[in-house]
């Protein structure tokens, strides 16, 4: 299946946004405690001129599959 993104930035206003492969650290609370999730190989759509990241399903669906590790 094809992912499909918006590739408009909103933060910038240009079409620059495609898919990109980063690392990811954030900090989720969760059940009253914080988690530090680590993700090495994120791919999340991100504005190649501003760099703003965008979550779409996916790599939302990532991001929670690490916080459960
Ligand atoms: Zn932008």
């Amino acid at each position: 299946m094809e992912r499909k993104i918006c590739t408009k930035c909103s933060k910038c206003h240009t079409s620059t946004v495609s898919l990109a492969t980063l690392t990811y650290d954030v900090e989720i609370d969760h059940d009253g405690r914080t988690y530090h999730v680590h993700v090495p190989d994120l791919v999340t759509p991100k504005c190649s001129n501003c760099g703003q990241l965008y979550f779409d399903d996916e790599s939302s669906e990532q991001i929670s599959r690490a916080l459960r590790k």
